[in-house]
């Protein structure tokens, strides 16, 4: 019987591939308003090999983009599109209407509600606060504060007991296969993959491994599972 439900938060709960994509094209459309010499596509796609080789928590992308560009640092330039960047993600940081309310759920019967996320301690805090979600949470794991990542089992044993739930009364919803899901059947937890069709491979290692894994189409079929 499962007691607890635990969910990864980017692109489970929050679609935050998306909105970054969005983000990062309005400011790269600012920064080339304001000077930047190249178009919006090379700009975008620049920026993309930029995050990509730096990581998405690197805070220097902006002025790495201008330089390659334009050859030196345009402090008017940068600002532009760290300020459009943080404009347009605040303004799109909403949560998905079944991610509320399948949340609601959980609580209404009982469950108790845990996140584990990789990630800064205070980037994944300010989601979840911008996001009115934290009072649904009982627990909340990052891998900064826990010091280790999915897909280290130890990082889901760390949100077991401080739930004081055990791995076979447990439940991890996540969108990435090697991060949550074989992490958590790693850590002995049943896991359910959103936001992500299984590969023939990854079947097979399921297969082999003999790890059962649902595939969810919406966090709302949740319902009739729990
Ligand atoms: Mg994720």
């Amino acid at each position: 019987m499962i007691k607890a439900v635990f969910f990864d938060m980017d692109d489970t709960l929050y679609d935050t591939s998306g909105f970054a994509a969005i983000a990062r094209r309005a400011a790269v459309k600012s920064m080339v308003h304001n000077g930047l010499k190249c178009t919006e596509d090379e700009g975008y796609d620049c920026l993309m090999e930029i995050v990509k080789e730096k990581g998405s928590n690197y805070d220097k992308h902006f002025n790495i983009l201008t330089k390659e560009i334009n050859g030196d640092e345009d402090p008017l330039i940068i600002v532009n599109g760290i300020i459009t960047y943080h404009n347009t993600k605040f303004a799109m940081l909403k949560l998905e209407p079944e991610s509320f309310s399948i949340l609601l759920y959980l609580k209404s019967k009982g469950y108790k509600v845990g996140l584990i996320t990789n990630g800064k301690e205070n980037k994944q805090w300010e989601k979840l606060v911008r996001l009115g979600v934290y009072p649904f949470f009982d627990d909340v794991v990052t891998s900064e504060a826990a010091g280790v990542e999915k897909p280290d089992p130890e990082i889901f044993k760390i949100a077991m007991d401080r739930l004081n739930v055990t791995a076979g009364t447990s439940l991890m919803i996540g969108n990435n296969f090697e991060v949550d899901i074989l992490g958590a059947c790693k850590a002995g937890i049943q896991s359910m993959i959103i936001n992500s069709k299984l590969t023939p491979e990854q079947k097979k290692i399921l297969d082999e491994s003999n790890y059962s894994v649902t595939e969810l189409n919406s966090l709302i079929d949740l319902m009739k599972i729990l």
